[in-house]
């Protein structure tokens, strides 16, 4: 289950957020649980962004990896990924 590291900009509280899938956290707003702010900044620990992303193995990456698609902002690459998720989770 992907974990994610955020800190808060309202109050500067660390605050770890779990999601089940990649889908669910790139549709999520994360808040503080100290003063509910979404004033949330990722903390981005050891992910490694593949160097070349082949579109066709989306979903054999690791969970850090998907965060790495995620991160590059690339979002035909993201959208291609949470499909591809999407379609091995419904098997
Ligand atoms: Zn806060």
């Amino acid at each position: 289950m992907p974990s994610y590291d955020f800190r808060c900009r309202q109050c500067g509280a660390s605050v770890t957020h779990h999601f089940k899938t990649i889908h669910a956290y790139s549709t999520a707003t994360p808040a503080c649980p100290h003063c509910q702010s979404t004033a949330l900044t990722r903390i981005i620990n050891g992910v490694n962004l593949p160097k070349q992303t082949n579109q066709h193995h989306f979903a054999n990456l690791s969970s850090q990896e998907m965060l790495g698609v995620l991160e590059s902002g690339d979002q035909r690459a993201v959208n291609e990924m949470v499909k591809q998720v999407q379609q091995t989770t419904q098997h």
